[in-house]
């Protein structure tokens, strides 16, 4: 039994050595995959639960690695926050998602995710309206999505930062809103425009009544505040109809529109030209 065991302590630690491996080898390749052109921009969209009409899209990034082939954000983001590469990876996809957007025929808004990692920047707020304006995209058709992340290391600044961005006329959305432990204290500091209700709260919509009561108090909260809610990760037709029962504002999710490259959508986009 001894040796088993011991077999399987090595066997452990050589796994942990190559996670490692792969890691150090994932963040050498991430330095150069932009001026590849790996990485690519997949839009999801997202509807007014009443009317079924697309009200936006949100840009998800995507890697085309070589030799690995697809690799998922979830698992080379953090790799890139680490590095410092979010930086530049960063005004990619803002720049990419902005010049896409500011070629529709209508006034469909864009959907950015930002790293924490983005506010460390103190130019921040100056490179995105420098990217609106070179694009000739309406400051309020750009929505960025930011988690609380953004708010735990200098909390006064990232308000600072917060407050400045707004001036400039883009729209904040609170993303995962229900997964951080201080995600309320946030909102009484700073009124986002949207909260994006994490997936994890509708995945158990219809089985679990608790799931449910979240919901519905995520809804009260934020209508209090007269802020609209979008719920993300809706997968079938009955969270949907809940969503609508409860006045959801917004959805997002599989069930309505998996994230596709943009031409997928070009009926979508087209369907509600001038709008
Ligand atoms: P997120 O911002 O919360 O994005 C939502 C994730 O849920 C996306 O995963 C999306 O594809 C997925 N999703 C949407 N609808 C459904 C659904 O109905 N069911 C399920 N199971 N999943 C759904 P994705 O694209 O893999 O991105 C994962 C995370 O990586 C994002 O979570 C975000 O934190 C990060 N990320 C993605 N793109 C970017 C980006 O451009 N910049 C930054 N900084 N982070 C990004
Ligand atoms: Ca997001
Ligand atoms: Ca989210
Ligand atoms: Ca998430």
């Amino acid at each position: 039994a001894k040796a088993i065991g011991r077999g399987n302590y090595c066997f452990y630690e050589e796994s942990v050595d190559k996670a490692q491996e792969e890691r150090r080898r994932l963040k050498l390749d991430l330095a150069s995959a932009l001026e590849k052109g790996e990485l690519f921009l997949l839009y999801q969209p997202q509807f007014d639960c009443d009317t079924g009409i697309v009200t936006g899209f949100e840009a998800l990034v995507r890697w085309r690695h070589p030799a690995l082939g697809l690799i998922s954000p979830a698992e080379f983001i953090p790799l890139a926050e680490e590095s410092g590469a979010i930086v530049d990876i960063g005004d990619w996809i803002l720049d990419e998602a902005c010049r896409e957007a500011a070629q529709w025929d209508n006034p469909l808004r864009i959907a950015v995710n930002l790293s924490p990692v983005q506010f460390l920047e103190d130019n921040l707020g100056s490179r995105i309206a420098e990217t609106i304006q070179r694009h000739g995209l309406a400051p309020e058709r750009l929505e960025l999505e930011i988690t609380e992340g953004v708010l735990i290391e200098d909390e006064a600044r990232a308000l600072d930062m917060l407050r400045a961005l707004r001036a400039k006329g883009v729209l904040l959305a609170m993303d995962d809103f229900g997964t951080g432990y201080s995600s309320l204290s946030y909102l009484r500091q700073f009124p986002f425009d949207k909260l994006k209700i994490d997936r994890s709260f509708i995945l158990n919509l219809q089985t679990d009544p608790q799931a449910l009561g979240i919901v519905k108090g995520m809804i009260g909260l934020a209508h209090g505040l007269d802020i609209p809610v979008l719920a993300e990760g809706v997968e079938t037709e009955s969270q949907l109809a809940m969503l609508r029962l409860e006045h959801g504002d917004e959805v997002q999710g599989y069930y309505t529109g998996k994230p596709k490259p943009i031409d997928e959508y070009a009926a979508l986009v087209q369907a509600t030209a001038g709008q």
